[in-house]
C-alpha cells in the first residue's frame, strides 16, 4: 500500500473558559490535522496537537506544520509500507519533533484498522471497554473558584482532580482543597517549575495524601528527579522528560520517578506510546493516560492507548464537552459518571466531520505524489 495524498489542515478551536498553567494560558488550541490517502482509496486522519507556543516542549503549531509539509510528508509519500513500523523507519532520520511525528503515525494506523476492520484498541492489545477518568484543573486566582471547579468534577463523576500548581499558587491551595475534600483523590503538575532549592515545597505537600506530583523540577532533567524522589514517600510523576521508551527506562533505574504520565503526543505516537507502557509494566510500575486538550482524534486515540492493561491510574482523558463547545467528530467523546468509553469502530472509531473543520481552519495544504 501507499501513501498518495496527505491534506495538512490547521484548525483553531476556542476553549469553553481559559486554561492557566505555571508556563501558559490559552483561550483557544491551534492543532494540525493529518488526513491521509492511499492508492487502495482507504483515509485515516491524525492530530498534532502541539500547543502554539514552545512554553511546554519545543516544538509549536508551525514547526509541526513545517516538519510534516517538508520533511515526514515527503518521506512517506509514494512508500510502499504495510505496518506502521515501515513507516516510522522512512523517517527515523529526524531528530525529536514527535508531535509532528505523532499526527502523521496516528493517521497511519486509523488507515491499518480501517483496511483491517480492527479498533486501535483492538490493534494496540487493549484490554478495557472503558477508561477511569479524571480532570486536570486550570491554575485559578481564587480558591473559592477552584472550589467551584472541584465541586463540579465531583458532581459529574471524575475519578480524580489533578490541579496544576506553580511558585505562589501551590502548598496553600493544595492544602484547602485538602481540607475541605479529605478523601479526594489528589494530584499536582508542577510543569517543570520548581528547582531542588524549593524542595520544602515539596516536604510540606508530602503530608497532603497526594497520589502523585507530576514534573515539578526540569523539563529535560532525570538526576534532580531522583534526589527529591528519595525524599519523598508521594510517588513523583515524570511528564516533559520522557520522550521515548529509553527515556522511561532510564528514569525508572535512576529512581527519578514511581510513575510515568503518557502523552501520545510527546513520544511521537502510539507505537512508541506502547513501548512506554510495556518498560514500566517490567518494571512494576503503573501508568496513566496525560494529554494536550485534543481534538476528537487526538482524544480517541488517547482512548486506545489509555485501554493497554497497565494504565491503571485515572487518566487526563475527559469528555471533549468540557474544553470545546463542538468537536470536530462524530460521535463526540463524553465522560459518564467517571468513565469514557473506548471507541469500538474500526481504525480511530470516529469520523472527522470535514465541514467542521474546514470552517475552524486557518490553513490548508495538499501534498501527492
Ligand atoms: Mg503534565
Amino acid at each position: 500500500m501507499r501513501i498518495t495524498r496527505i491534506d495538512l489542515h490547521w484548525v483553531r478551536l476556542p476553549l469553553i473558559r481559559p486554561f492557566r498553567t505555571s508556563n501558559s494560558l490559552r483561550e483557544a488550541l491551534e492543532h494540525v490535522l493529518v488526513q491521509v490517502r492511499t492508492d487502495d482509496g482507504l483515509e485515516g486522519w491524525g492530530e498534532s496537537a502541539s500547543p502554539s507556543d514552545p512554553f511546554y516542549c519545543p516544538e509549536t503549531t508551525r514547526t509541526c506544520w513545517h516538519l510534516l509539509e517538508d520533511f515526514l510528508g515527503p518521506m512517506v509519500l509514494g512508500r510502499d509500507w504495510s505496518a506502521v513500523e515501515d513507516l516510522v523507519r522512512y523517517y527515523g532520520v529526524v531528530k525529536g519533533n514527535n508531535f509532528a511525528k505523532a499526527g502523521l503515525e496516528m493517521a497511519c494506523w486509523d488507515v491499518l484498522g480501517r483496511r483491517s476492520g480492527v479498533s486501535l484498541a483492538g490493534m494496540l492489545g487493549g484490554s478495557r471497554s472503558e477508561i477511569l477518568s479524571g480532570v486536570s484543573l486550570g491554575i485559578q486566582d481564587e480558591v473559592e473558584r477552584l472550589f467551584g471547579r472541584v465541586d463540579e468534577a465531583i458532581e459529574q463523576g471524575y475519578r480524580r482532580v489533578k490541579l496544576k500548581i506553580s511558585p505562589g499558587k501551590d502548598v496553600e491551595v493544595v492544602r484547602a482543597v485538602r481540607r475541605r475534600y479529605p478523601d479526594l483523590p489528589l494530584q499536582v503538575d508542577a510543569n517543570s517549575a520548581y528547582t531542588l532549592d524549593d524542595i520544602e515545597v515539596f516536604e510540606a505537600m508530602d503530608d497532603l495524601g497526594l497520589l502523585l506530583i507530576e514534573q515539578p523540577l526540569a523539563h529535560d532533567d532525570i538526576v534532580d528527579h531522583a534526589k527529591l524522589q528519595s525524599r519523598l514517600k508521594t510517588a513523583i510523576c515524570l511528564d516533559e522528560s520522557i520522550h521515548s521508551a529509553e527515556d522511561a527506562r532510564k528514569a525508572l533505574e535512576l529512581g527519578a520517578c514511581r510513575t510515568i504520565n503518557i502523552k501520545v503526543s510527546r513520544l511521537g505516537g502510539l507505537l512508541e506510546s506502547r513501548k512506554v507502557h510495556d518498560v514500566c509494566a517490567a518494571h512494576g510500575v503503573p501508568v496513566w493516560v496525560g494529554g494536550m486538550h485534543e481534538f476528537g482524534i487526538g482524544r480517541a486515540a488517547n482512548l486506545a492507548i489509555a485501554s493497554l492493561p497497565n494504565v491503571t491510574l485515572p487518566g487526563d482523558v475527559a469528555g471533549s464537552d468540557r474544553y470545546y463547545r463542538e468537536d470536530i467528530i462524530e460521535p463526540p467523546i463524553r465522560a459518564e459518571r467517571g468513565t469514557v468509553p473506548v471507541p469500538r469502530g474500526p481504525g480511530l472509531g470516529v469520523e472527522a466531520v470535514l465541514e467542521r473543520i474546514e470552517a475552524n481552519r486557518l490553513r490548508h495544504e495538499r501534498l501527492h505524489v
